[in-house]
């Protein structure tokens, strides 16, 4: 097709109450990046669309602009539009907002963000050829039709019901003819097709395996659950000096010996592992990075609070750690009287429960700095998992 025929019009206007979070589910960070966001590279990434029409709620203008600034530009958006009431009437807004040589509009669920482009293509081709074209999976659940007094009536036939999703592809002239007839007759709708099919004709089903993979986000859970987030591992590994005259900190806890570890913070070589292996995981770098050793502001500090920084560090990219491991390398002194306080102290910062962290310690039975008492090594790793945080 020539340019300007086929459009997108993605509605993110909705306020995704049952996601319980206070700001737009769309906003929220999916493993470091909006669901928005991901959405809109999902579409850009097919290459089959000449623009995409945004609808956004009015109250999400400013927080639509901040997204743009940290997470954008967005070039294949052309057009912004603001939602109506209903979920048909911001249909109608960005349907309104189209060139005049469009062809096919697809319109999309912000909240689909793992579309794939083979199934963008199969549902314009399809489309393009019988007029409309949708998604859907087959039912795997048998369904029932229930009384309001909550009590199953019926059971229809499995094998004649499917679920479907979006992207849905329409004939425009057809699509436009069918909403104004719906907006006439207040005619409700949860999705475009049922309008196409009442007032145009059938449409087509595409089932093909990738809308196994086009999950809608609903709930926080649902995150979770999406095919692509995947867990990510980082690994750890800092040594400290013993020297006279210095408080032996591990795991912030306080360990009576003659001897302490040397550095600039309180030198706890092993929360110092467990840090890089969480930033590591979350491709962040190092510690030194983020708390450079030139900065008097560290001077002494509890690595407790730097741990704290990075778990928030974290959290601002929708991660967490779901499981940790920390080996201390010390010939002396005997730990495994603080063992549990240590353990303590990590599963509260990290806010994990205990069969989540593990700390334990070892000698190198005499070998090496640690094994002559020069110093104290460490290594961590950490496993992170994408969380519900706030933006
Ligand atoms: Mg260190």
């Amino acid at each position: 097709m020539e340019k300007n025929q086929i459009w997108a019009i993605i509605v993110a206007a909705g306020r995704g109450v049952r996601f319980g979070k206070p700001y737009n589910k769309v906003f929220h960070p999916l493993d470091g990046e909006s669901i928005l966001t991901r959405c809109l590279s999902a579409l850009t990434k097919a290459n089959a669309y000449d623009g995409i029409v945004l609808v956004i709620s009015q109250q999400d203008e400013e927080a639509y602009r901040e997204l743009t600034s940290r997470e954008g530009p967005y070039p294949l958006v052309r057009k912004i539009v603001f939602g109506g009431d209903t979920r048909q009437e911001s249909v109608m807004n960005g349907l309104a907002a189209l060139p005049g040589e469009t062809k096919l509009v697809a319109i999309h669920d912000a909240a689909r963000p793992f579309v794939s482009t083979a199934l963008i293509r199969t549902l314009n081709e399809a489309a393009a050829r019988e007029g409309a074209a949708i998604p859907a999976t087959p039912m795997t659940d048998t369904v029932k039709v229930m009384h309001s007094e909550g009590y199953a009536v019926q059971t229809p036939d499995r094998s004649t019901l499917c679920a479907v999703q979006t992207p849905q592809v329409f004939d425009l002239e057809k699509l436009m003819y069918a909403h104004r007839r719906a907006a006439e007759d207040h005619f409700p709708a949860t999705d475009d097709a049922s309008i196409y099919e009442r007032y145009i004709g059938r449409v087509k089903v595409v089932m093909t395996p990738d809308c196994q993979e086009n999950i809608k986000v609903t709930v926080q859970k649902d995150i979770r659950s999406a095919a692509f987030v995947m867990p990510r591992i980082g690994q750890g590994y800092d040594a400290h000096r013993l020297v006279e005259e210095r408080d032996l900190i591990l795991c912030g806890v306080k360990i009576p010996y003659e001897k302490g570890l040397l550095g600039h913070s309180d030198a706890d070589v092993a929360l110092h592992a467990l840090m890089d292996a969480l930033l590591g995981a979350a491709a962040l770098g190092d510690i030194g990075r983020h708390f450079p050793d030139t900065d008097p502001q560290y001077k002494g500090i509890s690595s407790l609070k730097l741990l704290e920084h990075v778990v928030k560090l974290l959290s601002s990219r929708g991660l967490a750690a779901v499981s940790v491991d920390v080996t201390i390398i010390a010939q002396r002194p005997k730990l495994k009287n603080y063992m549990d306080e240590m353990k303590q102290n990590v599963c509260t910062a990290l806010s994990l429960p205990e069969d989540r962290v593990n700390i334990k310690a070892t000698t190198t039975e005499g070998m090496g700095f640690e094994g002559e008492g020069l110093g104290i090594s460490s290594q961590a790793v950490a496993l992170l998992m994408p969380v519900d945080t706030e933006a």
